[in-house]
């Protein structure tokens, strides 16, 4: 297991390391996270949620798209990856992370040992914005209840905020992901350990920071509740 992890890092163009022990102490940052009421999604079943999900037309963004993309992966999974917004590809197949970036982020995690269907992934957004946009503050603030009661659900010991998007609505803090990678960070009440990385797809165009995201995986796997 431990040659092929080494492997698939070699092959993803990361120097494989270990993270020493003691460095997933979740330490003294401040619990942050987007707790604010879940609307109308409040005590869903993941069909009903699904359902509601599928049939919303609450943004403009549902005019252009072509499917939502709820989310895919274990419902009970102890890791949760939360991305930006569908693109493309993901727009025409209804699934998240599906595209180059997605190959990059499949990549990273069998070098976790990891498979998709082992993790849940969802999106900030379940609906793509027109040409890729950044998501706007209200389209933000419109899907927020369908991701807030996605994680209600799941549980997941730990959740990966992947870019910029994703760790500025979960944590509410406006940073750049350089400051706010390479540590533990919580969301809501229950307080769970959010480790931001970088998006893969600002991997693709600079490859030389693959390293970082690992150390962000390590980090992650090293929190108190998975290694427990
Ligand atoms: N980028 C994201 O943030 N999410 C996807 O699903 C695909 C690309």
């Amino acid at each position: 297991m431990e040659d092929q992890r080494i492997r698939y890092l070699q092959a993803m163009g990361i120097t494989p390391w270990l993270l020493r022990d003691g460095q997933g102490d979740p330490g003294g940052e401040p619990v942050g996270g987007d707790t604010r009421p879940h609307q109308d999604t409040a005590g869903m079943d993941w069909p009903k949620l699904r359902e509601t999900a599928l049939d919303c037309r609450r943004c403009a963004l549902c005019e252009s798209r072509t499917n939502v993309v709820f989310g895919v992966g274990s419902e009970n999974a102890d890791w949760l990856f939360v991305g930006e917004a569908p693109g493309a590809e993901e727009d025409k197949r209804g699934e998240p992370f599906v595209g180059r970036a997605g190959q990059l982020l499949d990549a990273m995690l069998r070098a976790l040992g990891l498979s998709r269907d082992q993790v849940y992934i969802a999106n900030v957004l379940k609906c793509r914005p027109p040409n890729n946009r950044v998501p706007n503050p209200a389209e933000t603030e419109t899907c927020a209840p369908f991701l807030n009661r996605q994680i209600e659900l799941i549980q997941p010991k730990v959740i990966i905020a992947v870019g910029r998007v994703a760790a500025q609505r979960l944590l509410a803090i406006d940073e750049p992901v350089g400051r706010m990678r390479g540590k533990i960070h919580h969301y809501g009440d229950r307080e769970i350990p959010l480790v931001v990385t970088y998006h893969p797809a600002y991997l693709l165009r600079r490859p030389g920071e693959k390293a970082k995201s690992w150390q962000d995986l390590l980090l992650a796997k090293n929190t108190s509740r998975l290694a427990g």
